[in-house]
């Protein structure tokens, strides 16, 4: 590492929280799928931003769209209709064609937040039911505010010492339709789940879970929220993962790669849930400013201009298909590919430490999840070309393991 790096990161350990656990990289500039070091060392980009950066980092039409709002209006918060907020909403609606309303905020903890408030004031004063429980799924990842953390089906420091954690939560076995059944109760506001679990090793549902899931909801009279936020906006090959599954969720919450790396998150649910927020039940400075309902706009256009659910599909496919070609070629290495779209995992069959740090040594960066699982999350606009680059390098790397 270099003298310039090894002074930011002695600044860094200095002056910042030390909550992350760091790549060894510092990045200074990124442009399309390339990120560029303190150095000016190019690295292929497979984690834009933890799948935020869809359409490549400093997208041209985004920062033209980006100028052009900031100059005209950047914030003057919820108290004042604002003509790109409303725009948008319209816009991410239309994509669904199941939910009907939207609330915009700043992450995607938020947007689990927000669902998880309007899911308990639904049941209270629009069923008057005494239903405030959230039952998650078994290795789900939600968020890091209080109460996401403890909806996030996962110990240890997601939850260590943050006690007491809010009540009226509970978590499921991943993909046991006879478990969540006998969970469910007149006392459950709404089952929240992710079509593939993200940060939990890309672990997508199965079908008939993914029915039975919302069967047992709609036989309980509880809501279905589908965790959005890592599979929606094209990601897995549809606009939304519970498309693929034909599921009818009330809420859905998104963010990531709504402004495309800008701060925003959205929770949209359908009329009848919706109307049990009324004026003064929730609320957010910043949630859907000019310049970021603006972006967001445009990233929406841009998706469907461009199919980029099609162009996820393919690609991913693509990029599976020579990955698998190396799971025959090297017996034993890679356990399983998982994965929908251009949200692909690759389960090692040992620690996978040092084949990821090798894969950052060559140019190219991807996440490690659970210690064993490659992440990819790629711009959904990435060339093939660096798709199939990426698996020649873990070809070489694979066979000196
Ligand atoms: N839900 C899912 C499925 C996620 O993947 C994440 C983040 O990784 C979150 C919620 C939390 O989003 P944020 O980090 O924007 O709060």
């Amino acid at each position: 590492m270099s003298s310039k790096y090894d002074a930011l990161v002695s600044r860094a350990n200095t002056v910042l929280c030390q909550s992350y656990g760091r790549y060894p990289l510092a990045i200074e500039k990124a442009v399309g799928c390339r990120m560029y070091d303190l150095d000016g060392r190019e690295y292929v980009d497979l984690l834009a931003g933890i799948a935020v950066i869809n359409l490549g980092h400093s997208n041209p039409e985004l920062l033209a769209v980006m100028r052009e709002q900031a100059e005209q209006l950047i914030h003057v918060s919820n108290l004042f209709y604002q003509p790109r907020q409303v725009e948008l909403a319209e816009k991410l609606l239309a994509t669904t064609t199941l939910l009907d309303r939207a609330f915009f905020c700043n992450s995607g903890a938020e947007a689990n937040e927000a669902a998880i408030k309007l899911a308990r004031r639904y049941m209270r004063c629009v069923r008057y039911k005494d239903a405030g429980e959230i039952i998650t799924l078994e290795g789900s990842f939600h968020g890091r505010t209080l109460a996401t953390l403890t909806a996030t089906g996962q110990g240890g420091r997601i939850k260590e010492g943050f006690e007491p954690l809010p009540e009226g939560f509970r978590t499921a076995p991943f993909g046991d339709a006879e478990a969540l059944r006998a969970m469910v109760s007149q006392k459950t506001a709404a089952v929240m789940i992710e079509m593939v679990q993200g940060e939990g090793g890309v672990l997508p549902l199965p079908q008939d879970y993914a029915t039975a899931v919302q069967e047992i909801c709609r036989e309980a009279g509880c809501l279905l929220i589908v965790d959005e936020i890592q599979t929606g906006l094209c990601r897995t090959g549809k606009f939304w993962a519970h498309q693929h599954y034909g599921l009818s969720p009330d809420i859905v919450t998104v963010a990531k790669g709504l402004a495309n790396g800008l701060p925003m998150g959205a929770m949209m649910a359908k009329e009848y849930v919706a109307k049990a927020f009324v004026p003064g039940t929730h609320a957010t400075t910043f949630g859907g400013g000019g310049v970021l309902a603006a972006v967001a706009s445009k990233v929406v256009d841009i998706m469907v201009r461009d199919d980029l659910a099609g162009r996820a599909a393919k690609v991913g496919a693509q990029a599976v298909e020579a990955i698998r070609k190396l799971q025959d070629k090297h017996p034993g290495k890679i356990k399983i590919i998982r994965g929908l779209g251009l949200m692909i995992g690759i389960e090692l069959t040992f620690d996978g430490g040092e084949v990821h740090k090798a894969l950052r040594d060559r140019g190219f960066v991807c996440n490690l999840a659970h210690g064993r699982v490659l992440r990819l999350l790629p711009p959904l606009v990435i060339p093939v070309e660096d798709l199939l680059a990426f698996a020649a390098a873990l070809d070489d790397i694979l066979t000196k393991a």
